[in-house]
């Protein structure tokens, strides 16, 4: 089961759990619609993960075994209403983890956390596994409570619930969901629709990314990886690719040389400040074998054709 499949992360999630498990061992849930490719490939439904008593008949109903919970309010969007972002974020994870807890046939759980449970205090470079974690967004402090409670709850009810820090994801298929990474996502839309772009967060402005389809396989190479072999029950650091808006430009400028950038940070300049420029996933490596395909370069490329396509231009190279 996935929960939040209209997503940028569902959306493709559940078609590459669908090829591995088959179509109709995947149900996809969300509260808005869902797009045409998941409605069309198997089960979906409407639901509303604050909603415990749908929830947990649904579950039953449908005999889930795995549970990915990716419903949440992003860390742009959290900001701007912080107490519903803490109520939304932290019940629904609790309601996932309760549900584990008592349905027998709930054997694991998937809920991203993220690099922003890091904060000014955390070593920017290289951000080790264990650290220093003082993070001052409502986003990055439900993520960072959220981890707690996994482990928490792993520790206690053994309940098997395993997690990755996501860097910034980027992806052609959906657009962003209101986070401080989401200038990567855009920038790609307007290079091909506009020629130009207005980037909300300064040049030198270094974060960590990684390409959705590295992000999916790292996922579920995650919830496949034998319970053993893993130390840790909080979440998993990935360190992806780490750029800058200018060096994602400079590459953008190799297939568009007309391209143009200009810069005008906003409140989420602030939010990027105080998240990690680099991070450091030997634990993940060691542990479950994390690996990416994706480079700067090779994003960029398949970013614009893939745009290019959807948009039906044909001038990315
Ligand atoms: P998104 O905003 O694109 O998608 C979230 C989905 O959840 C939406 O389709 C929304 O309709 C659904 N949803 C919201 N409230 C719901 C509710 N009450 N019940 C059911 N569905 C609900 O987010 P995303 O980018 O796909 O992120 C998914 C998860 O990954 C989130 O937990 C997010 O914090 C985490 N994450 C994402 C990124 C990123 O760059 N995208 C980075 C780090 C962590």
């Amino acid at each position: 089961m996935v929960i939040g499949c209209s997503g940028q992360i569902g959306s493709e999630l559940v078609l590459e759990l669908r090829r591995i498990h088959g179509n109709e061992n995947v149900f996809a849930t969300d509260i808005k619609m869902a797009p045409k490719d998941i409605v069309k490939s198997g089960p979906f439904q409407i639901l509303d993960v604050m909603d415990e008593k749908r929830l947990i008949h649904f579950v039953i109903r449908n005999r889930i075994t795995q549970i990915y919970h990716l419903a949440a309010v992003l860390s742009g969007n959290a900001e701007k209403l912080p107490i519903q972002a803490w109520e939304i974020n932290m019940q629904s994870l609790m309601n996932i983890l309760d549900l584990a807890r008592e349905v027998d046939d709930i054997k694991k759980v998937f809920w991203p956390s993220s690099i922003a449970v890091f904060g000014p205090t955390t070593p920017r470079y290289d951000t080790p596994q264990l650290t220093v974690m003082e993070p001052n967004t409502v986003y990055g402090i439900s993520k960072l409570a959220g981890e707690r409670w996994c482990e928490y709850y792993y520790n206690r009810y053994g309940v098997d619930v395993r997690s990755i820090r996501y860097p910034g994801l980027i992806s052609y298929k959906t657009e962003a969901g209101g986070g401080t990474t989401d200038y990567a996502v855009e920038i790609f839309y307007d290079a091909v629709k506009k020629g130009k772009y207005e980037c909300f967060l300064r040049d030198d402005t270094a974060l960590p990314m990684m390409f959705m389809k590295d992000a999916i396989k790292a996922t579920i190479d995650l919830m496949e990886a034998p319970l053993e072999n893993l130390s840790i029950h909080s979440s998993y650091n990935v360190a992806g690719i780490s750029f800058d808006p200018k060096m994602l430009s400079d590459e953008i400028k190799k297939h568009m040389p007309e391209f143009e950038i200009s810069y005008k940070p906003d409140f989420r300049q602030s939010i990027a400040d105080t998240w990690p420029a680099s991070i450091d996933d030997s634990v993940a490596r060691k542990d479950w074998g994390l690996d990416y395909e994706f480079d700067i370069k090779k994003m960029t490329k398949l970013m614009l054709d893939e745009i290019g396509s959807k948009l039906n231009k044909p001038e990315c190279k």
